[in-house]
């Protein structure tokens, strides 16, 4: 098996409904993405003779897809009020709801997907908010449920 590795970042607040700790309060991140890409066999003709794919694409779509998440505030959908969404849309923040908890997990099973959809062929998205902690989401035959039932 082949295979690239490309790491992007984003830097965006969140906190996390229903949780008992820190987490629970509005705070920031600099989110830290590795992207696993695989293939079994590389191209056999063209530009990309002999990769997997061209880094500076892969490269690309990575940076795509984290700057759809950077230097906003992510919100899982249905956890803040709609007065309070509408406070911070006139103040000119940007919001983005999610209708998922912005865990770690979550957004790397976001990520993951974003890139399947941009065709990469994307095996593992890794994400971490500090340094020592890392999440990743892979998918096995084994993932019992997607964030998105568009991707299923
Ligand atoms: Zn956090």
């Amino acid at each position: 098996m082949y295979g690239l590795i490309v790491e992007g970042h984003f830097d965006s607040s969140h906190f996390l409904a229903d949780y008992q700790g820190k987490c629970e309060n509005l705070h920031g991140h600099r989110w830290h993405v590795v992207a696993t890409l695989t293939s079994m066999a590389l191209k056999a003709e063209g530009d990309e003779r002999d990769m997997v794919m061209d880094f500076s694409a892969a490269k690309a779509a990575v940076a795509k897809a984290c700057a759809a998440l950077d230097h906003r505030l992510l919100v899982e959908e249905g956890t803040l009020a709609e007065e309070t969404l509408a406070a911070l849309a006139r103040e000119g923040f940007s919001v983005l709801a999610l209708p998922f908890r912005t865990t770690a997990e979550n957004l790397a099973h976001h990520l993951f997907y974003e890139l399947k959809r941009a065709g990469l062929p994307v095996a593992c998205v890794e994400v971490d908010e500090t340094p020592n902690n890392r999440a990743f989401y892979q998918e096995t035959p084994h993932s019992t449920r997607t964030l998105y039932s568009r991707y299923s």
